[in-house]
Parts: structure tokens; sequence; C-alpha cells
């Protein structure tokens, strides 16, 4: 795919320094370009990953840097015989893995633009268009998502980052900045957290890190269908004050990653308004499907929340990193996080957002341009039909699957994930989560697909995670085929044991 035909000077003075001058960069950046598109357009001739042996990378890889300058032609030819074999295709119209993270090409001309620039926004000041610009385009966000606006946020490197950043704040709030001022030793009422066992796991880790303690964190038990059961939730908050602990946050899940289950988020905020602890909705997946008014009851009292994460750079389309953390009370987050050292204070001062106060590192990239990029060219309207197709889809695979003998439907279908499993009469417990396993390791080995596997209230079940820009229906057909020849294989074999 790669043509080495690019000029290159030998650089073997070594008294001088040699950049990349812009017009070899525009050479290779034209092939680039070019092997991107290829590689886009003939995806589907590959397999989905490879699986490889640990470590054959990195042994493949020179244990040292080289000495000597390379040519960049040398450069992506190693890319594409060592590095490439062990990449994971993750915009193959077969991949059903983990959860959509797609990048649309109009979000990657707009990442690409910011790398190009180079300039890091420290300040308002360091770079006016990228504050304003990310401030123009989560507001466009928010209103696709049909928020009011009463809500302002700024992107973050992570879903992670976004969860960390709001159970600072709410720390920050239930101690009434104690903690900010004396750290781990505000600790005579411990600050308690509660969320359900279907959040994501960034939760426990962000409540660590924020030191509350995985001690102090409570797995509150779901209803039928995953929501997180406020009466059980409210009985908790009432147990650990009476034994002397604080609520502080409780974190409510839109989408769980493991089954898209979606708490209810009006009970959560009845319960957390009740104590004025905050409320932080990850809704880092679901969140793209609020762009179709009607899935905006699945986030029913969102408007109660204190905090909500979305992050573009899963379902909707944006490339990593393009995480939303959007607050109701910026004046607080701003007060937590703010900083203003003598070598960032401008005349601007007072005046502009500087968004290093709303997030954890103080420098940023201008990550705007690659939502505005995406937002602008394919337009609300094509977000939408996309995200409406790929919810169609997920509907007409679950009664497939519900409709044939054997297979069963593990999940509500509340999203774009079908989590199944095939079901061999007599097989069961440990054996038929060994099979379940077995079937979805060896479909993944085929390269004819990706799926994973997770264990929801003890049983291990195969997660269809639709949702690739690529994926249309008949890849869908192609994989339930895939699917019945795979298990029926599986069974046959565990049977036979
Ligand atoms: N929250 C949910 C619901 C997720 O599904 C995920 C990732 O799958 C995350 C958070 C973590 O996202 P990130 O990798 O951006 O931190």
């Amino acid at each position: 795919m790669h043509n080495r035909m690019m000029a290159h000077t030998v650089r073997n003075d070594l008294s001088e320094h040699h950049p990349l001058t812009p017009n070899e960069f525009r050479e290779h950046g034209h092939a680039l370009i070019d092997w991107i598109a290829t590689y886009r357009e003939t995806i589907e001739e590959r397999a989905v990953s490879r699986i490889i042996e640990p470590g054959a990378i990195r042994a493949a890889l020179p244990k040292a840097p080289p000495r000597q300058a390379e040519p960049v032609s040398d450069i992506m030819a190693d890319f594409e015989s060592i590095l490439l074999p062990g990449v994971m295709h993750w915009q193959h119209p077969a991949f059903f893995g983990f959860f959509p993270s797609n990048v649309e090409l109009s979000s990657v001309l707009g990442d690409l633009l910011s790398t190009g620039l180079g300039m890091v926004g420290i300040s308002w000041e360091a770079s006016p268009a990228l504050t304003e610009l990310e401030e123009t385009c989560v507001d466009w966000l928010r209103q696709m998502l049909g928020l009011s606006p009463a809500w302002r946020g700024a992107i973050q490197e992570s879903a992670s980052a976004s969860t960390l950043i709001a159970i600072v704040c709410a720390r920050e709030r239930y101690s009434n900045y104690a903690f900010a001022q004396g750290g781990i030793r505000q600790s005579a009422e411990p600050g308690m957290v509660y969320t359900s066992a279907r959040a994501h796991s960034s939760v426990g880790k962000t409540a660590m890190i924020a030191g509350f303690g995985m001690n102090h964190i409570r797995i509150v038990p779901t209803e039928p269908g995953g929501s997180l059961d406020a009466k059980v939730l409210r009985a908790m908050i009432n147990e650990d004050i009476a034994r002397g602990a604080r609520p502080a946050a409780i974190i409510a899940t839109t989408g769980a990653t493991a089954d898209t289950a979606l708490d209810n988020i009006d009970a959560v905020a009845d319960v957390a308004n009740e104590w004025g602890i905050w409320l932080h909705v990850d809704a880092a997946m679901g969140g793209a499907s609020m762009l179709l008014p009607e899935c905006r009851s699945g986030w029913e009292g969102i408007e109660r929340a204190d905090s909500i994460v979305v992050s573009p750079n899963k379902w909707l389309g944006a490339a990593f990193d393009s995480s939303i953390l959007l607050v109701r009370d910026h004046e607080h987050l701003t007060k937590v996080l703010g900083t203003c050292p003598s070598y960032l204070r401008t005349p601007t001062d007072g005046k502009v957002t500087q968004l290093r106060d709303w997030s954890i590192p103080t420098g940023r990239r201008f990550r705007a341009l690659k939502l505005w990029f995406l937002i602008r060219e394919q337009g609300v309207d094509g977000l939408s039909k996309r995200i409406r197709r790929d919810l169609v889809n997920a509907r007409r695979l679950a009664q497939l699957v519900e409709a044939e003998p054997e297979w069963r439907v593990m999940n509500k279908i509340t999203l774009q994930t079908v989590c199944v499993r095939h079901e061999p009469p007599g097989m069961s417990g440990a054996e038929l989560d060994a099979h379940t396993r077995a079937w979805v390791q060896a479909l993944n080995e085929s390269g004819k697909a990706y799926l994973t596997a997770a264990k929801v209230d003890n049983a291990w079940m195969a997660r269809v995670s639709i949702g690739v820009l690529g994926t249309e229906w008949h890849h869908i057909e192609k994989l339930w085929t895939d699917m019945r020849v795979h298990t029926a294989q599986h069974a046959r074999l565990a049977l036979a044991a």
C-alpha cells in the first residue's frame, strides 16, 4: 500500500538540526492521507484482529533508538510490516467489541489540523480561538442533547478524567472545601460514594484517586433491567449517616459498559436532592443517543444532576480524545480547579474563560477542531440518522436471537448493545460460562468479527456492540451466521469432552 518513492536527503551532519521541511512534510503528508484513505476504503478485506504472540512486536523493534536520521518512508514501511499486524481494526464494520469508537474522517481532518497548528491552550490569550471554539462546540453539543442552557462544560481527555473532576467537585461540596485545604486528614466524617455494580470501573478508580478510598464506595444493587435501585440507595444513605459517615457523591450511568443499562436518573435525583449530594451521570457511551428526542426519556431527570460526562469519541464519531464534562455550578468547578500563577496572568483575566480551570492539565490541544469538523460536515441530521440506524439494527438482531432455539437475549435493549448467550440443552453454570467465553474467543480468532464477553449478574455473556460507522444490517446478518457456526462447533466439542 505504501509507496517508497519519496525523496530523502541523507542527514549525517550531526552539527546541524534538520527539521522535516514543509515541502518534505507535504510529500509525506499526502502519502499518509492516501494511506489512511485506502485503509478505510479496503478495511473490510482485513481480518478484524489477528492474535499475535505477546512480545512479538517489541521483539521486532530495535532495542535502542537510531543514532542517525532515518527516512520517513522507512518508518512508514516498518509501520506496515511490524506494527500493522498488531493493530485491532476498530473501524472495521465487523468490529462489535467493547464500544463503537468511531472516527469520522472529517474528525481526522480536524485532529490533524490541531496537531499541525501545534498550539497549547494554557490560557485564553495563548490562543483565543482554541478557547472560544471549545466553548461553542460544547454548547452545540449541549443543545444537540436537549439540555438546558444551565449546563456549561469543557473537553477532557477521557470519561475517566471527567468523572474524576466530578468526584473531586463532590468532595469539595460535601466538605465545604475542607479537603482542598486540609488534604487527606479531613476524614473525621468519611465521605461516601454510591454507584451500581453496572458502573464503569473508572468510578471506583477515580473515587480512590480523589481520596475516598475503596472502603467508602457503596455498590447499590440493581432492579430487574439493570437500573440502580433508588430505594436501596436511600436505605444505604440513612444507614451511613446513622453511623457517622456523610454521603458525598452518587454516580449514575446512562448506558452501562457491559449491557447499556440505564439508571433511573429521576429516582436517583430524588435521593440526591434530599441530602444535597452531588449527582454525576456517566453518559460516556449512552449520551450520543440523546441526540434523538425519542431516546431522551432514558435520562429523564437529567436537569437535576450536577454533572454529566458524554464522550463524542465513542459512538458519535469524534476522534479520541474528546470527552465532555458538563456541570451546572461552574463557579464551584473553577473554584476547585482554578489556578492563576504569575506567568499565566494576562490583561483579559476575569473577562474570558480560562479552560485550564476546567480540567486537570494546564495545557490543552485545539481539540474542539475535530468536533467542529465532525458536527459541521455531518450535520446534526446526519449524526442522528446514523445513531437511529444502529438502534434499529440492535432491535432487529435481538428479535432474530430471541426467535432462535437455544439462544437468549440477556439484556434489555436500551441502546445498541445486544447481550446474548447460546445455551445448548443440558449446559448451565460454569460449563455454560466456559462455552460462552470459548466460542467468543474462537470467533475472534477467526478474524471474521470481534466481540467481547462480559460478566453481568454473575453470568458470562457475549456482547454484540453495534455502531461502527460502516456497519450495516448485512454485516450483522453475517455475524449472526458466524455466531451460529462457531457456537455449534464449540457445543459439539464441549459435549464430546
Ligand atoms: N464510562 C462508561 C459508561 C464507559 O463505557 C467507558 C468506557 O468504555 C468509560 C466510562 C471510560 O472511558 P474513558 O476510556 O474515556 O475513560
